[in-house]
């Protein structure tokens, strides 16, 4: 039953130095014909797995507020005339860089129906933003957030990275403090990871990226929760907190292992028990569109034994945890039975704890979660 639909606009003005989603420079790309295939496989999808009353949409990328205010006009329309039937709290997400966004886009947004707007901040530190290859600065930050309080935007998050390249702990709690200043409803806070093919990549082949060390790094995600939890966001997810009530619907579709359209060039879906993959250059999403009217590329059926393990391979991501009766009413069968081994060696460990009918991560367990996770997969 699909309740949740992602989008990906794979286009973006500049390419950060840490960045490996599927994003090429807008300048120069097909646009539109781009746009036209999202409508075709909008279409498609929606035909062959009709939505039940959708909870969610996300669009993400890339940068989609990049798109020109008529490309916009089109893609909203596309989503409003497929996406179709709703519940009436619909969270409707559109991702979106500061400083790229007059407030016209923003209107049009809410005109829309969007009624969250995820921003990429990531630090208000600006030579660190230089530095990771942003063009935003701190100014843009507090200029795009008051646009979209004037539009009537109430549900606002922020994304921020620690344990950047010469960042220091000082300089984290700096941008901590001016981002609770802007009283937001909504954080995402994640530790750069250094990934092939990005230009931090390469820098740390030749010696010549100075990251913080894990030490200093587990300092930054203490201060983090202590930080959030004296501001009242209370932490869902690992790296995610909110005020009561504004806890990001789309991504727990994900951490409750749920199922979901996937949208656009190299956008995944969770469909009738199948995991899809899209093709990821757009020429080649575009051309698997004009042939079969589907950009597939992968398509693996999950079996029970997989459907179980990303259960708690997800699920554990969250602050509540897997939920031992949720998981006997989906898969009739009790956690014990087929974690029991698993389950005793991370409390050994002090990771996770069994408490009020949930399985979750301790304290301890939260800054060594894939190693906790990992220990899921049979
Ligand atoms: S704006 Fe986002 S998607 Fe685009 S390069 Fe930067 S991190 Fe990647």
């Amino acid at each position: 039953m699909v309740q949740a639909a992602y989008l990906h606009i794979p286009f973006c003005e500049q390419i950060c130095h840490y960045c490996d989603f599927n994003k090429v420079f807008f300048q120069g790309q097909p646009v539109e014909e781009y746009l036209q295939a999202m409508d075709t496989e909008l279409r498609n999808t929606v035909e062959s797995h009709p939505p039940q009353n959708l909870k969610t949409i996300f669009v993400g990328g890339g940068t989609p507020t990049v798109l020109t205010m008529k490309q916009l006009e089109q893609f909203l329309t596309s989503i409003n005339q497929y996406l179709l039937p709703r519940q009436p709290n619909l969270e409707f997400t559109f991702e979106a860089n500061p400083g790229d966004l007059p407030k016209e886009k923003l209107q049009l947004l809410a005109d829309a129906g969007v009624n969250r707007i995820s921003f990429g901040v990531q630090t208000f530190d600006d030579q660190l933003l230089e530095k990771i290859g942003r063009t935003h600065r701190r100014k843009d930050v507090f200029q795009t957030i008051e646009f979209a309080k004037e539009v009537g935007f109430k549900n606002i998050s922020i994304d921020l990275m620690y344990a950047l390249p010469t960042q220091t702990l000082e300089s984290f709690k700096d941008s901590l403090d001016i981002a609770f200043s802007l009283e937001v409803e909504h954080f995402s806070a994640y530790s750069l990871i250094i990934e092939p093919k990005t230009v931090f990549y390469n820098l740390m082949r030749r010696g010549k990226l100075h990251l913080p060390g894990e030490e200093n790094e587990a300092c930054m995600y203490e201060l983090l929760l202590e930080e959030m939890s004296k501001h009242n966001y209370s932490q869902y997810e690992i790296s995610n907190f909110a005020k009561k009530g504004f806890e990001s619907q789309h991504n727990l579709t994900y951490w409750n292992n749920e199922e979901y359209y996937g949208i656009g060039a190299g956008a995944h879906s969770y469909i009738g028990g199948k995991r899809i993959s899209n093709a990821g250059p757009i020429k080649k999403y575009m051309s698997n569109i004009a042939e079969t009217g589907f950009p597939y590329v992968e398509i693996n059926q999950i079996s029970v034994k997989e459907k179980m393990e990303e259960e708690l391979f997800l699920g554990l991501r969250k602050i509540e945890g897997v939920s031992i009766s949720h998981f006997y009413e989906k898969f009739g069968k009790s956690i014990f039975d087929i974690f029991q081994e698993q389950i005793n060696e991370q409390i050994k460990k002090g990771l996770i704890e069994e408490s009020n009918g949930f399985i979750r991560l301790t304290h301890q367990g939260k800054f060594l979660g894939n190693e906790v996770f990992q220990a899921f997969l049979l």
